[in-house]
């Protein structure tokens, strides 16, 4: 019976109060599939932590086009339960609150949840490649996707061929940019937990129970002229620091020395450290691999097209 797991994902349950269906539940499957995949998720166990729920709203961002609020992956995580694939177990001493619950925040789930257990014969599918894209080209498949989403959510996912999209379909639907968009998301969940959640240049974290986070992946080589979504033309930077780097105010050179166009702009940051101060510090990239490593060569497009300093006359770069 190990088979039917595909075809029970078919058949979940989902919202579909409104015009159209919410698929909380299928986005959370997709995300605790990555977590076994990744090796996040080694046992049957599954916790409500913030990295699940930070890659829960990658994928709600499929469906966000919708125009629905904020995914909240504390609904799917509570009511995935009544599909028999999530058995909800108590911390100590709580299991006569785990009976009354509601899903009105992750906290509240946390505070009386300790984790969640998956059906053993399902989580030893989850482990094999094979039955894990199954599983995937299921909830991928599943009524209540629209085409476009379904062209992002392969394109996220890499699968080729478009197998749950006809030929029709992809036809009154503009596939690239869909695609594009399925990359983009692709690219800020590998990113941002590479980066350990934290800013590159000023190593500010801060990330929700819920998922959101300050950080943010941008794009070294701009992505609108080079298309290039690789981890190395990729940084985890926060939303100040992304902002300064897209307008040319600082770059990285050859030791990954950072550089500020310290003469070209003026600042005023009386509580907290300014961007000057940050000139001829290095970054720190040794938790990272060396082909994930920011590429030089990206780099260097940044600092002759993006920066907006004199390069020539600083040592280093
Ligand atoms: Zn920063």
């Amino acid at each position: 019976m190990l088979a039917d797991w595909p075809r029970k994902f078919q058949k979940l349950r989902v919202d579909r109060a409104s015009k159209t269906p919410a698929p909380h539940k299928p986005l959370l499957l997709l995300a605790i599939l990555d977590f076994v995949e990744s090796g996040d998720i080694v046992t049957p166990r599954v916790k409500l932590t913030p990295e699940l729920a930070f890659r829960f709203l990658g994928y709600w961002e499929v469906v966000a086009a919708r125009g629905r609020s904020m995914g909240r992956v504390e609904l799917p995580f509570f009511h995935l339960q009544s599909d028999g694939i999530l058995r909800h177990v108590a911390h100590d001493g709580l299991d006569a609150a785990l009976a009354s619950i509601r899903p009105i925040s992750v906290q509240l789930l946390n505070r009386v949840i300790s984790h969640a257990e998956l059906p053993e014969d399902l989580f030893a599918l989850m482990t094999d490649q094979q039955s894990r894209e199954a599983m995937r080209r299921a909830l991928i498949g599943g009524n209540w996707f629209l085409p476009n989403e379904r062209i992002k959510l392969n394109a996220m996912l890499g699968i080729e061929g478009d197998f749950s999209v006809n030929a029709e379909e992809m036809a009154s639907s503009p596939a690239q940019e869909e695609v594009c968009q399925g990359r983009d998301i692709r690219f800020r969940l590998l990113i941002v937990p590479l980066y350990g959640y934290s800013c590159l240049l000023c190593g500010m974290k801060v990330l929700l129970p819920s998922g959101t986070t300050l950080v943010e992946a941008a794009h070294i080589h701009q992505f609108s002229k080079s298309r290039n979504d690789d981890i190395a033309n990729g940084m985890a930077l926060c939303r100040n620091h992304h902002w300064a780097f897209d307008q040319g105010l600082w770059t990285l050179g050859h030791d990954f020395n950072v550089i500020v166009a310290c003469d070209s702009f003026t600042e005023e940051a009386p509580n907290q450290l300014s961007l000057s101060a940050y000139h001829s510090h290095s970054v720190d990239l040794s938790h990272l691999a060396v082909e994930h490593r920011p590429s030089q060569k990206y780099l260097e497009w940044h600092r002759r097209h993006k920066f907006i300093g004199n390069l020539s006359s600083r040592p280093g770069t």
